[in-house]
């Protein structure tokens, strides 16, 4: 892979500024969400730069991911809450991972593990508190704590949690938010009156922990806001939190166009008067969203560009406007924005979608992923 077509180059000082920033927001324990690959900034550098800034927990999805967390050296708590039948519990409980349950199936499966290892699990019940996603339903969730209070009794493991996910933090005015913390509350008090005594009570992720102060509870699980991103466009205060990763790529080919020359498959953009076009060599192979075809802007020579006809599956074309940069001339796609460049947020809205799915998708075999600590490096993050 070369970094001369393209880069993404990922700043671990950025990651560690934001998740001190959100520690100080918050005033709570925090754990800082790495699922997908640390939200395509790599998930075993931004869990060490994360720790580094005070993380007490790390969460992930699925126990593979747990479990590679513990493969790269992590000692510290790790929750993880997607399994299926037939998980891998002996290796999660031998790698003391906090598992969750969502339903009386998964805790046999769990107390099997235990009885086979004689390694007691660590484990957190999650309630489905009304994004009807993972969870027990809030009429199987007495039977839940119940069952698991027992096994708590006969030494099978210690509930360390309760927990559950919002549907919409991003809106803070939406009644969902309401109406999901009052279901929590309750669950909670049915969990109690069962005897459990959770270490950490938690529902908020990163727009709830910076939005809805009455959410945070013991632990907040934030994700989206670690890489610098915002987790409510239009309703987040100015924190300073700093974008993490930063796409670049050299131009492969300058050209002049004639009004009329019509750019890439299907000739959905034509050149209305003589304008120069620079090829970008990344395309949806490397996860460049095909939605940004002629609506997202990449940074060229100072100056922000239109990205013009549909994005290939290796190549796209910027329009420049006349002007000539050489060929090798440095593209970046998205960034921090102080360089008066594009967001992820910018490619979010060009796209119509989220910034995770910008930042998750974009990468791949072909584009190497660069890590670099700008504090260390004298404030620069190149
Ligand atoms: C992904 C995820 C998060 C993090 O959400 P952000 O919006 O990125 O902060 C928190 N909790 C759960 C259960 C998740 O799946």
């Amino acid at each position: 892979m070369s970094p001369a077509r393209a880069e993404i180059v990922v700043d671990l000082a950025a990651l560690r500024h934001n998740v001190a920033l959100l520690r100080e927001r918050v005033g709570v324990a925090m754990m800082t969400v790495v699922k997908a690959d640390g939200y395509g900034h790599g998930m075993v550098e931004s869990a060490r730069a994360a720790r580094e800034a005070g993380a007490a927990w790390l969460g992930v999805a699925t126990l593979d991911e747990a479990l590679s967390l513990r493969a790269a050296g992590d000692t510290g708590r790790v929750l993880c809450w997607l399994t299926v039948p037939g998980e891998e519990y002996a290796a999660g409980l031998a790698a003391d991972v906090d598992l969750t349950a969502y339903s009386l199936a998964e805790l046999d499966e769990v107390a099997a593990a235990v009885r086979a290892t004689g390694t007691p699990a660590r484990l957190q019940l999650k309630i489905d508190t009304g994004l009807s996603r993972g969870g027990a339903t809030r009429a199987d969730w007495p039977a839940l704590v119940a069952a698991a209070r027992d096994g708590e009794r006969d030494g099978l493991w210690r509930v360390t949690g309760i927990w559950s996910h919002l549907s919409s933090s991003d809106e803070p005015d939406d009644p969902a938010n309401d109406q999901q913390e009052a279901a929590f509350r309750e669950a909670l008090a049915v969990a109690e009156s069962a005897g459990l005594a959770p270490e950490v009570r938690h529902l908020a992720n990163s727009a709830a922990a910076l939005l809805r102060p009455s959410a945070r509870f013991d632990l907040v699980r934030c994700g989206i806001a670690s890489y610098g991103l915002d987790p409510a466009p239009g309703h987040t205060p100015d924190l300073g939190l700093v974008p993490v990763m930063t796409v670049r790529a050299r131009l492969a080919m300058v050209k002049e166009l004639a009004p009329g020359d019509a750019v890439s498959y299907g000739h959905t953009w034509t050149a209305p008067a003589p304008t120069t076009v620079g090829l970008v060599p990344l395309g949806y192979g490397d996860g460049v969203l095909r939605s940004a075809s002629g609506r997202a802007e990449v940074l060229v020579a100072g100056r922000r560009r239109p990205l013009r006809g549909r994005v290939c599956m290796d190549q796209v074309v910027v329009d420049l406007d006349g002007d000539e940069p050489a060929v090798g001339a440095e593209v970046e796609l998205f960034g921090t924005g102080r360089d008066g460049g594009p967001t992820a947020q910018d490619w979010a809205e060009a796209c119509g979608t989220i910034s995770y799915e910008v930042v998750s998708r974009i990468g791949g075999s072909r584009v190497p992923r660069r890590h670099v600590d700008s504090a260390a490096d004298g404030g620069s993050a190149r």
